[in-house]
């Protein structure tokens, strides 16, 4: 109790693989030498590779958000109409980037803890056939929600719409058949499962949205896909990059690519089923009503608590930070990461104090009873592996 190790374990930013720190540190290069544009060119095809994707994968150097702004201000023209699915803050910021640059919007509205369904999806696009966008968030992180992008994917290719996926912390904690689903744009983030520190945002570009840039007159300047598409050909950003992150990335990929992304898809959904058996196990509710998202699960605070109480307690007694609510579920939820480098002995170890820190305030519970249901989802996918393997 008097060495307390600072630990990050919130859903952005996400624990730092200590290979991509190292490869930080010979971050004295020059962006327009040999010596980068290798380091990008090779990034910018493993993100392609790790993404599984043939579309064109672009970099920009702001947290995703940026990203997120190039999709609205590169692929519309003023006044067009879009549809935006909005479960949670996350919703929220889609649909005030697109009221910002002046379209109209209409908005699917989930409550929180909730998914917008498919059938919504479908439902609105017959209603406006000159919706020219689609929005979404793949993993809903305020949340915990999960989108079934395949199937609205599937409902929008058959309009004139593009289909456009935050999948900042979908990325690496769902499968995304980004070409096979019509996930028109798919836009990540670096401090997510790519386990690196926030600054690096990318955006991959079906041959349907590229048609867009052709035509579409929203103002637009740091972010200009056609200008970093044609840069990007030659092994340069348009602007100065973050070489300390790229050379990050480079190494996470390397390290991803190891795993392999299929890999660690299974190892977030495999901890998020252990947190949520351990919670429930525990006596608490989840949040999500509809399919929880394996990037982070959010839990409700005890009733009569302020979850704050929860998040300050990780904090002063194990140096852990853990994610609060955002907006109004502040206070009322506390939420677990589990996307990038994460793996059971960090659950482990969050459910074991989560256990004495509800104990410490009037919550009892039997030590132990959430820690041994992660055990046992560790137990039955380990062993089965190691069965099959021998
Ligand atoms: C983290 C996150 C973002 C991006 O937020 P930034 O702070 O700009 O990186 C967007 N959408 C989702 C779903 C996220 O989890």
């Amino acid at each position: 109790m008097h060495i307390r190790k600072q630990r990050l374990l919130t859903p952005g930013p996400t624990p730092l693989y200590p290979g991509a720190l190292q490869a930080m540190m010979a971050s004295d290069i020059h962006h327009r030498t040999e010596d980068f544009r290798r380091v990008y060119q090779a990034a910018l095809r493993d993100l392609k590779e790790v993404l599984g994707t043939s579309h064109d994968v672009l970099v920009f150097c702001s947290s995703g958000t940026g990203a997120m702004e190039a999709a609205v201000s590169n692929l519309f023209s003023r006044g067009e109409k879009v549809i935006c699915c909005s479960a949670g803050k996350f919703g929220e910021r889609w649909v005030e980037i697109s009221r910002a640059f002046g379209l109209e919007t209409v908005v699917l509205e989930a409550e929180y803890g909730r998914a917008v369904s498919v059938e919504r999806v479908a439902e609105a696009l017959a209603a406006h056939p000159d919706a020219r966008g689609v929005f979404v968030q793949a993993s809903e992180t305020s949340t915990g929600v999960a989108h079934d992008v395949r199937g609205m994917g599937e409902a929008v290719a058959r309009t004139e719409a593009i289909f456009v996926v935050d999948a900042i912390t979908g990325i690496g904690t769902m499968p995304l058949d980004i070409d096979g689903w019509g996930l028109d744009v798919v836009v990540g983030g670096s401090q997510k499962a790519f386990m690196i520190p926030p600054g690096l945002s990318f955006i991959t570009l079906s041959p349907k949205a590229w048609q867009r840039a052709e035509t579409a007159n929203l103002p637009h300047y740091y972010f200009d896909l056609k200008k970093e598409k044609k840069n990007a050909d030659k092994g340069e950003s348009s602007w100065t990059p973050s070489t300390s992150l790229l050379l990050a990335l480079g190494a996470a990929l390397t390290y991803i690519k190891q795993v392999g992304m299929d890999k660690l898809i299974e190892n977030a959904q495999l901890l998020a089923r252990a947190t949520r058996e351990a919670v429930r196990e525990i006596g608490l509710e989840l949040f999500a009503v509809d399919t929880p998202a394996a990037s982070v699960t959010a839990v409700k605070a005890p009733a009569g608590w302020d979850s704050g109480l929860i998040v300050k307690e990780f904090r002063n007694r194990f140096g852990a930070i853990i994610a609060n609510g955002q907006g109004v579920m502040r206070g009322k939820i506390f939420r677990i990461a589990h996307l990038g480098y994460f793996d059971f002995a960090d659950i482990f170890a969050i459910i074991a104090g989560l256990e004495i820190i509800l104990n410490a305030h009037g919550f009892p519970v039997r030590y132990g009873t959430g820690v041994a249901a992660a055990q046992k989802v560790y137990a039955e996918a380990a062993f089965a592996r190691e069965a099959a393997l021998a």
